[in-house]
């Protein structure tokens, strides 16, 4: 889970030993759920709650090597910064947002001439900041929105370096960064080396001096600003500000016998699939079956041949539930129709999955979800009408 610093969750070797069998659902070792990535297909990567792949997923921020300060014009600093997408397959990232907050002042946007970031490539921007006091701190923040796209589907997340600028005595500035590596216990702060900006004598302007070479900035990951400005997360709703955990786990109710086990989302292609074809236990390729069925969960065969063989998939992307129509006659939630060519839905609290627009009583899926501090850990799907147990027949 996500400590409040945003420290990168660490996936044990042993969850990646077991993921390697087909189906695997638990780490037979630490007994945690196995959560893959959505490209887990190409990139074999296991993500925690926090649903960030390592593997698809590693920006890397550089200050370059002429940062300048323009100490005739009042200190105004710029930073060269450049953007490196270190992704050992190749997949790209692309970089949605850059804001920059100086202080405690408000963030700005900053224009952005490019998006994509190649696995292996990098790109610049130069950041201009305000006018620096000659002497004293001053706190930067960098932080960016980065999405990776597979097929369909779409993970996003926010990125944030700080920095503290130091005027020294004598006109050197200095750039301080330490980054909180994990929430629990001193001394496991990563400290970087400090980045000193020495003066020029001729020109008045002070260029960075950190070996000739560009200095990484240390990157951590901002899940609370990724919450609070719908980069992750629901952005309407009851649930507003809140993010389904990747781990989540789906609960179902009034299946019947045929009730499909609750859990998290553990599939091979991070897809539960859904639709008239057969369970994956018996054969099939879908983790629930849905059927049109009488009050007793007799299956009304010819109403059932609406629905397709996969008719809906969901997932959990960007920390929100998702679903994707696959199945020809569509699907409704609420008053909104959504067909197979329509980009993946969002569902929130309270929706209500019509599996067959045109006979919207026939079979409906409820969602209801909880949010406990603005995470969602479980996610309850109920069919209406609701079939009588197995031990009620
Ligand atoms: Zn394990
Ligand atoms: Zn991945």
């Amino acid at each position: 889970m996500a400590g409040p610093t945003g420290a990168p969750e660490r996936i044990s070797q042993c969850c990646y030993q077991h993921a390697l069998t087909p189906g695997a659902v638990f780490c037979g070792e630490c007994g945690k759920p196995i959560l893959r990535c959505m490209a887990y297909q190409e990139c074999g990567g296991l993500v925690g709650d926090d649903g960030c792949c390592s593997v698809c997923v590693r920006p890397q921020l550089f200050l370059d090597k002429d940062a300048v300060t323009d100490v005739k014009s009042g200190g105004v600093l710029m930073l060269p910064l450049v953007f490196y997408n270190a992704s050992s397959i190749a997949r790209p990232l692309f970089v949605t947002d850059v804001w920059v907050r100086e202080g405690e002042g408000v963030r700005r946007r900053i224009e952005m001439p490019w998006k994509r970031l190649d696995a292996g490539g990098s790109n610049r921007l130069s950041v201009q900041t305000g006018a620096l006091e000659r002497q004293g701190r001053h706190g930067i923040e960098i932080t960016f929105a980065a999405a990776t796209n597979y097929f369909m589907r779409e993970e996003k997340f926010a990125f944030t370096s700080s920095l503290g600028l130091e005027v020294e005595q004598g006109g050197s500035l200095v750039i301080n960064q330490t980054i909180n590596a994990s929430g629990a216990g001193a001394g496991s702060d990563t400290v970087y080396a400090p980045i000193r900006l020495e003066t020029m004598a001729d020109s008045g302007r002070k260029v960075a001096d950190a070996g000739g070479k560009a200095a990484e900035l240390g990157l951590q990951r901002a899940d609370n600003f990724e919450a609070s400005n719908g980069i992750r997360g629901y952005v309407d709703g009851p649930l507003k500000g809140s993010v389904v955990s990747r781990g989540a786990r789906i609960v179902w109710k009034g299946f019947g016998p045929s009730a499909p086990p609750s859990g998290p989302i553990t599939t091979a292609d991070s897809i539960l699939a859904a639709g008239r074809g057969r369970v994956l236990a018996q054969g099939g390729d879908n983790h629930l079956q849905l059927l049109v069925t009488d009050a007793n969960g007799k299956p009304d065969e010819q109403l059932s041949q609406a629905i397709s063989r996969r008719h809906i998939e969901f997932c959990i992307q960007s920390g929100r539930l998702c679903a994707r129509v696959t199945g020809s006659a569509g699907i409704m939630i609420g008053d909104h129709k959504h067909g197979a060519d329509d980009a993946i839905a969002v569902i929130n609290h309270g929706d209500i999955i019509k599996v067959l627009p045109k006979f919207p009583d026939a079979v409906g899926l409820q969602v209801r979800m909880r949010a406990n501090y603005g995470q969602i850990d479980e996610i309850t799907i109920t069919r209406i009408p609701a079939l009588p147990e197995a031990n009620s027949r």
